[in-house]
């Protein structure tokens, strides 16, 4: 795309050619995993948040396909045990289905008018911010133990969030829906400026799914990691503040606009030992 020129909007074609860019409009999951395909040369576009702005400064990639998924009706949560979220799911409804700790991740994220456009799929899939991190869901859905259905080259799979995660962006995928089963117990804590446009600078989620406590940590890198050393110390029955003192086991913070890797590092373990201690007080 070569600008604002280009955007259209869709109308009752499947298909609108706006000049060198083709942008593709599914009506269904169907439709959008064939239009899809391998995913070479396609940019999906969910709710825009991200987006828009790369359109707004003239960083759109120029030419390829456009599939907007708007319309391909994977917007639904359903399911009670094992909850299913459609990639098209917005933040609010996230924070409508009371699940924790995504409930809490995702009321955290920007300001209402962000998140009821935003979407679950654009947010786990969010390429890193060179000024800030992003995917704030992705430490939520890690403690979660969340699948990931997707679709690419050869074939329509579910992976674990752990695997998705650490494969992101080594192919192409169309994420269709995540799965979850609800916790047992669940905290989520952040730390960020008191701005509704700022983004987090980190958060912790905890959760206790089966007779485990899964802990995940977004903004320390550029995508979300468990705490493996954490979780252990936990099972092997350290209090709060003996595991979170692990908490820099199986991170490095990085530097950004927002803070200091030296920042993150001196915060982390106390904002893991309080989410712990949240985790245990609820
Ligand atoms: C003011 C402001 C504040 C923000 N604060 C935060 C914050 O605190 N934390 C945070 O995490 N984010 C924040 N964001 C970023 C953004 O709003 C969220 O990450 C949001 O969830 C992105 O979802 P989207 O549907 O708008 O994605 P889009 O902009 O549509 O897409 C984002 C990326 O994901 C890809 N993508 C989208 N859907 C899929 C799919 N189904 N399958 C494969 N790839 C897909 C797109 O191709 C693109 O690369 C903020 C944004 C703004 C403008």
């Amino acid at each position: 795309m070569r600008g604002r020129r280009d955007i259209i909007q869709p109308d009752k074609e499947r298909r609108v050619r706006a000049s060198d860019t083709e942008v593709l409009i599914p009506t269904s999951a169907a439709q959008a995993v064939e239009a899809f395909g391998d995913g070479r040369g396609v940019t999906v576009f969910a709710g825009g948040t991200i987006l828009m702005p790369e359109i707004a400064y003239g960083r759109y990639p120029a030419g390829g396909r456009t599939l907007m998924l708007e319309r391909a009706g994977l917007d639904e949560i359903s399911g009670d045990g094992t909850l299913k979220i459609g990639a098209m799911a917005r933040l609010s409804m996230l924070t409508a289905s009371g699940v924790e700790p995504l409930a809490s991740a995702a009321g955290n994220i920007a300001d209402i008018e962000i998140r009821a456009q935003a979407t679950v799929g654009g947010n786990l899939c969010a390429p890193p911010g060179a000024e800030s991190p992003r995917g704030d869901l992705q430490a939520a859905l890690l403690a979660m133990g969340a699948r990931v259905r997707s679709a690419g080259a050869g074939s329509e799979g579910v992976d674990s969030i752990d695997e998705f995660v650490a494969g992101a962006g080594a192919e192409p995928r169309l994420v269709l829906a995540i799965e979850v089963e609800r916790p047992r117990r669940a905290a989520f804590l952040s730390q960020r400026r008191p701005h509704a446009h700022s983004y987090a600078v980190m958060s912790v989620a905890c959760a206790e799914t089966g007779d485990a406590i899964r802990v995940a940590v977004g903004g320390a890198g550029p995508r979300a990691v468990r705490l493996t050393a954490v979780e252990r110390a936990l099972a092997d029955g350290s209090a709060p503040t003996q595991a979170g003192a692990k908490a820099l086991d199986d991170v490095e913070p990085q530097d950004d606009a927002l803070a200091s890797a030296w920042y993150r590092r001196s915060v982390l373990p106390t904002l893991v030992t309080r989410a712990l201690e949240q985790l245990q007080g609820g």
